[in-house]
């Protein structure tokens, strides 16, 4: 690519700022050395790469490695001892202050999505916003790297962290139809997506964090709705219904810790 053609390439996140870096879309503090060879950079402008998406890093990092879920994972204890601990020992965390102060409410009760009963933990409040906003960030990052086009500006994002006890059962759903991967990187991340090629913008993904914490992202171009998109999908999804059949709750703000 010439010189002056990548000069005029614009940011996959904000899709305004030419793109002057390169953004790794799985934020390097999720793993430990070495790293993949294969890491996803994607281009963007300096403000969506060093103002905003790095300082979200953290919280997504410490949101992973503090939970429950995601402690059996060697990545994580090797984590905890060190930069995540750091970062919650100086005070900088924000998800460790949350889940300090959640530690002085004591053990609660946590339930599954469908009511069951899991066992009492200390609940942490997270923030739905910007868990939203770290999600869809990666996903409009993973959109460009494996589509070669960025997610058009007009999308809504459907986000929710998938309940444990139904991943099993979605994933066996997902190995009936056209899905897209699984990409991986590591044993730190993989993902898995379905798009729907004449809807720009229509696509569905697992995002899937050490082993443990799967999150559902569905992407919509706005005005298109739910059940015009349901047709298109029976096209992509032989034989076992509509592939966003499946829709999660965003129940961004509980978690186990
Ligand atoms: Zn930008």
């Amino acid at each position: 690519m010439s010189r002056r053609k990548k000069s005029k390439e614009l940011c996959v996140y904000c899709g305004v700022e030419p793109a002057t870096t390169r953004d790794h879309v799985i934020p390097q503090c999720l793993f430990t050395p070495p790293l993949p060879l294969n890491t996803v950079t994607v281009p963007t402008c300096k403000d969506c790469n060093t103002k905003k998406k790095s300082q979200d890093d953290p919280y997504l990092r410490d949101m992973l490695v503090f939970d429950n879920d995601c402690q059996h994972h060697p990545v994580v204890q090797q984590l905890l001892k060190g930069k995540a601990i750091r970062s919650a020992r100086t005070n900088r965390s924000v998800v460790a202050r949350g889940a300090i102060a959640a530690a002085q409410r004591g053990m609660q009760p946590h339930h599954s999505l469908g009511g069951l009963y899991l066992g009492h933990y200390y609940l942490a409040d997270l923030d739905a916003v910007t868990i939203n906003r770290i999600l869809s960030t990666i996903v409009k990052g993973l959109h460009y790297k494996v589509l070669k086009q960025r997610l058009p500006d007009n999308c809504t994002f459907e986000i929710g962290r998938l309940d444990v006890l139904h991943i099993e059962e979605l994933w066996a759903h997902w190995q009936r139809t056209t899905y897209n991967g699984p990409y991986q990187l590591g044993d730190v991340f993989w993902c898995a997506f379905m798009y729907v090629a004449e809807v720009p913008g229509a696509t569905t993904w697992l995002l899937f964090f050490y082993g443990g914490i799967c999150y559902s992202v569905a992407t919509m171009p706005t005005g298109m709705t739910d059940s015009l998109l349901l047709e298109f999908n029976d096209h992509v999804t032989p034989g076992e219904g509509p592939s966003v059949k499946y829709k999660s709750k965003d129940d961004g703000v509980g978690r186990k810790v």
